[in-house]
């Protein structure tokens, strides 16, 4: 099936339309690590909201699943062994206009490769590492952190594809 739809709709690079990778890695090698902190809680990201990252995570919004694997693939590297990850809910009205959740995609992709992930009902006593999909105004942060401690847990990261300059 995956065959078949490659053949009508080639992976395409989101960013430069390379064929092949729905992020290529001439334009991950554009990005610019990201480490700055929200709230009192380190955050990580793959390089600024702008250019070439915003580019492909825009193309990902619009509901284009190959750039948001590939996406998902380099933002696998900001997640450690032993991490676990709580996506950051999307909205339920973003969720239909998009057809998925890039923050759930994002950490099941990461948790495929190393880190394990958890849902909301069993956050007592688990430290954390939050994931979403672009860091605005570290709002949605802070408000996720009292939520996950008010469950009993604790956010000691967190994870993003972009952080807004
Ligand atoms: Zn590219």
């Amino acid at each position: 099936m995956r065959g078949a739809l490659d053949f009508i709709f080639p992976v395409q690079c989101g960013r430069c339309d390379q064929l092949g990778n729905g992020f290529c890695a001439s334009c991950y090698a554009q990005c610019e690590l990201q480490q700055i902190s929200a709230g009192g809680i380190a955050v990580r990201g793959l390089g600024l909201y702008a250019g070439t990252l915003r580019r492909a995570i825009l193309n990902m919004k619009d509901g284009r699943r190959d750039v948001a694997e590939a996406l998902a693939c380099c933002f696998s590297r900001l997640v450690e062994d032993g991490d676990v990850l709580v996506p950051v809910p999307t909205t339920f009205v973003r969720r239909l206009q998009r057809g998925f959740d890039g923050a759930e995609v994002l950490a099941m992709c990461a948790s495929a490769n190393r880190a394990t992930r958890v849902d909301a009902e069993a956050l007592a006593g688990r430290t954390v590492v939050l994931v979403d999909d672009v860091l605005t105004t570290g709002v949605t942060v802070t408000d996720c952190a009292a939520t996950i401690a008010a469950a009993g847990g604790l956010v000691k990261r967190t994870v993003v594809l972009a952080v807004n300059p």
